[in-house]
């Protein structure tokens, strides 16, 4: 089976959306500029404030001709402590994460004409339909947003100011973006290789990892665990990983006909057939897409001090199989599965994965 695996890196130049990008974090880049989300469709199902973008991918299909161009979004509470309270449940979350799979087709493949931009955010790229009650001039998604501009992008000093520079305006929003959203990368594809069987045995033999001898680093203590049953699963994805472990996405879709498994990171924690349920609007079944794997957390400057700091083993992304077009839906909410690594196993921390 083969798998597309995405890396982040620093973008060379703003990632807008006539690029067509796969990206984290940052402001959306939406397919559709004319409809893009508000608010209401990514609040958090805990804290209520508004999600935001985690990454999204560029996933074009050749059927049917609405997904021509197609765009995963996938957006996310900053706090950790939410995902604790939902996501331990074990169930789909299509409300509180969803993933949303615009199918929208642009015929002449030109960029849609901007006059027919909705407005957005400026903090965070959603629908803006609120406006600054002073100036007129600026739009934001929520109360949040309008605050975090006015205080940490100081819009206070700004709002109203009729000398002011374009620089300082945009240093406002950058610090303001800097403070609520995750930073931006481009995902960057590449096809997984991994050595031949040979070589891969050789490269194991050398690891700790085996079930009677493995080290586990749990919070700060690293100790050496030989009772535990090591979770099988868990080993073939430590050495799956090995090979190109900077790895933040693995995109498992590229045989339509074929469907492939995730890359477990436990025995534990599998989605079952009634965790999956079709597609709500066309019946077909869901069917594995992609998962975004622990190393993502690495770049999204999370603080790792703080017991509820986000967290995730692996996040599985189930699709719609027919990439079914709704009309008048620009939107469509899948299913995100968040796996964890196992407590009986091996406990790694995500900053850990190298090892
Ligand atoms: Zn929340
Ligand atoms: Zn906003
Ligand atoms: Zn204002
Ligand atoms: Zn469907």
């Amino acid at each position: 089976m083969s798998v597309e695996l995405g890396f982040a890196e620093t973008p060379e130049g703003p990632l807008t959306a006539d690029k067509f990008p796969s990206k984290v974090g940052g402001i959306p880049a939406w397919l559709n500029p004319e409809f893009i989300l508000p608010v209401e469709k990514v609040r958090c199902g805990v804290c209520e404030k508004p999600m935001i973008l985690l990454l999204q991918l560029y996933t074009p299909e050749d059927e049917p001709p609405e997904a021509f161009h197609r765009m995963v979004y996938i957006f996310i509470c900053s706090i950790g402590a939410c995902h604790k309270t939902s996501w331990q449940k074990r169930s789909q979350l299509p409300k509180d994460n969803p993933y949303w799979n615009p199918s929208k087709v642009d015929d002449s493949n030109q960029p849609i004409t901007t006059h027919h931009a909705a407005h957005q955010c400026v903090v965070c790229g959603l629908h803006g339909s609120k406006t600054c009650g002073k100036c007129k001039a600026i739009n934001y998604c929520s109360r949040e947003h309008q605050t975090s501009h006015w205080t940490i992008g100081q819009h206070k000093l700004h709002c109203g100011a009729t000398d002011l520079s374009a620089e300082a305006v945009a240093k406002g929003i950058k610090l303001c973006r800097n403070a609520v959203l995750f930073p931006e990368y481009e995902i960057v594809s590449e096809s997984e290789t991994l050595p031949d069987s040979k070589e891969q045995d050789t490269l194991t033999e050398g690891s700790s990892l085996n079930n009677s001898q493995a080290l586990v680093p749990v919070g700060d203590e690293v100790y050496e665990n030989s009772n535990v049953d090591v979770d099988e699963a868990f080993l073939k994805f430590q050495k799956r990983i090995s090979f190109q472990p900077d790895q933040v996405v693995r995109y498992a879709r590229l045989e339509y006909n074929e469907n492939t498994d995730p890359l477990w990171i436990s025995d534990y924690g599998k989605p079952t057939a009634d965790d999956l349920p079709p597609c709500e609007h066309c019946g077909q079944q869901r069917t594995f897409e992609f998962q975004i794997l622990s190393t993502l957390l690495n770049h999204l400057n999370i603080d790792n001090t703080r017991t509820d700091s986000l967290d995730w083993g692996s996040l599985l992304v189930y699709t719609c199989k027919a990439n079914c077009h709704v009309l008048k839906k620009v939107f469509v909410s899948e299913i995100i599965w968040r796996q964890d690594f196992s407590e009986e196993g091996l406990n790694f921390g995500h900053g850990k994965l190298e090892a």
